[in-house]
C-alpha cells in the first residue's frame, strides 16, 4: 500500500471532474481503494473519492469508527441514491481537499444508497446519522460537487479566494 497526494483547493480543474463507473472490481480497484484507504487514515479522515486522489472513478472509502475503535473501512464503487428523506439535518463539514475549513451543511438526513461492494456484489444501505452526511459529501465529490457549493455564495468565494492567496504565496 502507499500513501497518494491529496488534491486540494485552488485545484478545481480536477475537483470539479465527473467520475465515471468502474466496470468490474477487478485488482486494480482493490489496490486503489487500499491506498485511498491508507491516504485517508494517515489525513486523518473519515472518508475520501478516488478524485480526490486524481483519478475520475467512481469509488469511495469511509471509516466512521472512532479513536480506540476497530476499524470499520467501507469500500463503495458507483453509489447511487435511490431514496433521500424529507427530514434535513445539519452537520459541520470539513473536507481532505479544503484543509481547516468548516462549516455547517443542511443535506437529507436518511438516504438509501446502492453501490457495489469490494466483492463487486451489489449492495443497499440504508445510512442515518453521520454516515447518511458522509455518503452524501462524498457522491458529490463524484459528481464535481464540493461541499462549499452548499453554503452561501459569499463564504464560497471567500475560501476559495484564501486558497488561491495561499497558492500565489507559496504556502500550498
Ligand atoms: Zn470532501
Amino acid at each position: 500500500m502507499s500513501l497518494l497526494p491529496i488534491i486540494t483547493l485552488p485545484d478545481e480543474k480536477t475537483l470539479r471532474e465527473v467520475s465515471k463507473p468502474v466496470a468490474t472490481i477487478d485488482s486494480h480497484v482493490k489496490a486503489l481503494w487500499d491506498d485511498m484507504l491508507e491516504t485517508m487514515y494517515r489525513a486523518p479522515g473519515i472518508g475520501l473519492a478516488a478524485i480526490q486522489v486524481g483519478v475520475p472513478q467512481r469509488l469511495l472509502v469511509i471509516d466512521l469508527a472512532k479513536d480506540g475503535e476497530p476499524k470499520a473501512p467501507l469500500f463503495v464503487a458507483n453509489p447511487e441514491i435511490t431514496w433521500a428523506s424529507e427530514q434535513q439535518s445539519d452537520y459541520e463539514e470539513g473536507c481532505l481537499s479544503i484543509p481547516d475549513y468548516y462549516e455547517m451543511v443542511t443535506r437529507p438526513a436518511e438516504i438509501k444508497v446502492r453501490y457495489l461492494n469490494r466483492q463487486g456484489e451489489p449492495n443497499e444501505m440504508h445510512a442515518t446519522g453521520l454516515m447518511a452526511t458522509c455518503l452524501q459529501h462524498e457522491i458529490d465529490h463524484l459528481n464535481g460537487v464540493l461541499f462549499i457549493d452548499h453554503i452561501s455564495r459569499l463564504k464560497r468565494e471567500r475560501v476559495i479566494k484564501k486558497f488561491q492567496k495561499a497558492h500565489k504565496l507559496g504556502k500550498l
